[in-house]
């Protein structure tokens, strides 16, 4: 396992980057975890599999790049957006990226233009660098207008097959719609922009991470397999 600091962000703080694998492996994988700030379980639940995987083999044949906290600023001022007040999780350059928030509501600030943010830039350009094909982002259920039960949500038909083998893995129901506006989304930029396997995990926001992770951990190995 190798540490790498990725970038910054706007606060400054380091952006981490776990490395596991062979970087020419064909099957390559990033984890993203801790998008919204106020959902700090999201990045203990991949600092647990990194505890857990840095002593142990890594499957042959397979990459892993994991960000267990993509937005330090969120996570420590335990803010959904980075310290612009933007979301991170509407400010992907996809299509459907708008320059105003859905519902006029400040909590889904886009930002100043799409990728205008470090953090987001941090995804896109490891993405191209290292051509990675398969994207799992962690989130819970943490809500400000739009409640959503735990799931597993997949970004287009080429995503599916995989959602369905990590809802098998982890107890987690797959749904290929989240069942609300997010444009801008980092998974809907990854799965129907550049037609990526794109997996957005929804666990439940109302369980410490040491539970979540009893729980659902499995869906780590089928995700770096899969
Ligand atoms: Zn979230």
């Amino acid at each position: 396992m190798k540490e790498i600091i990725l970038g910054k962000s706007v606060n400054n703080l380091e952006i981490k980057g776990y490395f596991f694998g062979e970087e020419n492996a064909f099957n390559k994988t990033l984890i993203v975890g801790g998008i919204h700030g106020v959902e700090p379980q999201s990045k203990e639940f991949c600092d647990l599999y990194v505890e857990e995987m840095k002593n142990l083999p890594f499957p042959d044949d397979a990459f892993l790049c994991i960000i267990p906290g993509i937005n330090p600023d969120g996570l420590a001022a335990f803010t959904r957006g980075n310290a612009n007040g933007v979301d991170l999780n509407r400010n992907f350059p996809s299509s459907t990226w708008k320059s105003t928030p859905v519902s006029g509501n400040n909590a889904y600030h886009p930002g100043s233009a799409p990728a205008s943010e470090p953090e987001t830039k941090i995804i896109v350009d490891l993405l191209k660098k290292y051509n990675i094909k398969k994207i799992i982002a962690i989130h819970t259920n943490h809500y400000i207008q739009f409640p959503n039960p735990p799931m597993i949500n997949y970004d287009g038909e080429q995503s599916r097959e995989l959602a369905e083998q990590m809802s098998v893995a982890s107890h987690l129901p797959a749904h290929g719609d989240i069942g609300y506006p997010t444009p801008g989304s980092m998974g809907g930029y990854l799965g129907f922009d550049l037609k990526k396997i794109s997996i957005t995990i929804e666990l439940d926001d109302s369980k410490k991470s040491p539970e979540l992770y009893k729980k659902h951990s499995r869906l780590f190995e089928v995700a770096v397999l899969g």
